[in-house]
């Protein structure tokens, strides 16, 4: 007993179970899960944000960062930065501060030494390429007004928009310097290696059903996707990252306040110190080496990268099957990635057609079924559905080979059987309060992943253990919108011959 009870003031002294409560707050028991799953277990209309996950763990970082303050951020970068009006106009800016600094005896030659390289990239100061006579025009306001002409429409868009999007790698890349002191302050470290576990675990089940899979024997790769699958790992050196990342934050910092000190400190200075970090080679912001995010996950072979959020499930979370369907079905997702092919670029050398076609049948009628605003499925999505369907598959094996004598045995917070609660979870991941639509990206192509409440039912109404959890009938529409299920790997997998 006072083991219970110390392990209970342990849970409510680091973390919380966000499972458990969002669950509590929101399920909608009127609804008949096997009617559309997703909205039984994250309904519209009752407050729930447009991202449950992501919104939820933004709130978890910003209390960390209130409760143990860095020194970084009172760098004075970011505070201008994030307070930097993001609409106006890179000349005026420009305009303004020359006009300042002439007005005031401020040091006009430095900055148009700062522009020089930015605007022209001259090899020696010539000519047009040279800004050093407008100096000698004593009317401050005629030769600020010059220096705004002599930047071209087309140079001020090029630069605002540059400025723009360092500004949103700077956003990034300070919420990854967060992330990174959660997963310290936190200390998720078993979270992290509970997940390495999953994955672990999941890489034998994969490589046992390789080995079995018709069509991975009939065309012989299956020696060729097992060498793949042992390559794959989960990114854990977050010590590295963190302090990668803090040397470059401090470079940053000395280069912005060395730049505006050279101004006066002025206010006025924001923009364009703000231009020259931004356009320094040795400050780049390489987003790409921002491994994860609070509440994302990637895969680039051989790794595996996860958000902070799976890492606070898995250990702050009480029930085992709750933890495998949010954090395993996460990682299972991601590894998926690597057992599918749905390009020539991708990893394996072959893939099963009649396993494509499954997939995308199965996105089709689950769109047809449970279309919000608008759903499409198309080409482009084959991967990440495919990732949807076997990582699914693949945490629900793990739910059986760890829970196999609990599954119908009731979890009493929520009174659900830990076969339901695991589905439960997978929703949760995916759940969004707002009505689903097909998804655009920035430039206006379709995104490569199907809407969230597509995705959950897609994956789940297929899985026999779906039906079987909450008893579904053939004539429910989860039933009744799943095509047989995809075995993609395995015996029982499609015999796709060579020919
Ligand atoms: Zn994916």
């Amino acid at each position: 007993m006072r083991l219970v009870l110390l392990f209970t003031f342990f849970l409510s002294a680091n973390g919380f179970d966000f499972i458990v409560e969002n669950l509590k707050k929101y399920v909608n028991h009127d609804a008949d899960p096997c009617d559309d799953f997703y909205r039984h277990a994250c309904p519209l209309d009752v407050g729930i944000p447009r991202d449950l996950v992501f919104l939820g763990f933004q709130d978890i970082l910003a209390k960390n960062s209130l409760k143990n303050p860095r020194a970084w951020d009172k760098f004075s970068v970011k505070k201008d930065i994030f307070e930097r009006p993001r609409n106006e106009t890179f000349n005026d800016k420009i305009e303004e501060l020359y006009l300042h600094l002439c007005e005031n005896e401020g040091n006009t030659t430095l900055m148009l030494k700062h522009l020089e390289p930015i605007l022209f990239n001259p090899a020696e100061c010539r000519g047009r390429f040279c800004l050093a006579y407008i100096r000698d025009d004593p009317n401050c306001k005629r030769a600020a007004k010059h220096l705004n002409s002599k930047l071209s429409r087309d140079m001020a868009l090029y630069l605002s928009e540059s400025l723009i999007e360092y500004h949103n790698q700077f956003f990034e890349f300070v919420t990854f310097i967060q992330i990174l002191n959660a997963i310290l302050d936190i200390d998720v470290r078993d979270g992290i290696h509970l997940v390495e576990e999953y994955l672990e675990d999941m890489k034998k089940i994969a490589i046992e059903w390789v080995q079995k899979t018709p069509w991975a024997i009939n065309n012989e790769v299956s020696k060729s996707i097992k060498s793949l699958i042992e390559q794959i790992y989960l990114f854990d050196n977050y010590g590295e990252n963190l302090r990668n990342s803090i040397d470059l934050f401090i470079k940053i910092e000395k280069a912005y306040t060395d730049c505006k000190a050279q101004y006066n400190d002025s206010k006025k200075a924001v923009e364009l110190c703000f231009l020259i970090v931004s356009q320094d080679p040795k400050l780049k912001i390489d987003v790409e080496t921002l491994s994860f995010s609070d509440a994302n996950a990637y895969y680039g072979l051989p790794s595996i990268y996860m958000g902070f959020a799976y890492y606070y499930v898995a250990q702050f979370t009480e029930a085992v099957s709750a933890k495998i369907g949010f954090s395993g079905g996460c990682v299972g997702h991601e590894f998926g990635h690597g057992l599918i092919k749905s390009t020539s670029a991708d990893d394996l050398t072959y893939f099963s057609n009649n396993s494509r076609n499954c997939i995308q049948n199965q996105y089709n009628s689950t769109c047809k079924e449970f279309v919000e605003q608008s759903c499409d499925t198309y080409d482009k999505q084959v991967d990440e559905n495919g990732a949807d369907i076997i990582g699914l598959q693949l945490a629900y094996e793990l739910l059986e080979r760890h829970c196999k004598d609990d599954l119908k045995t009731i979890y009493k917070p929520l009174n659900v059987t830990h076969q339901q609660l695991f589905f439960y979870a997978t929703a949760v991941s995916y759940c969004q309060g707002k009505r689903s639509h097909t998804i655009t990206r920035m430039d206006g192509t379709l995104d490569s992943h199907a809407s969230a409440n597509i995705r959950v039912n897609a994956m789940i109404s297929q899985h026999p253990g779906f039906k079987d959890a909450f008893q579904c009938s053939k004539e429910s529409r989860m039933i009744k919108s799943a095509v047989d299920q995809c075995i993609i790997y395995g015996e029982h997998a499609p015999q796709t011959r060579k020919h």
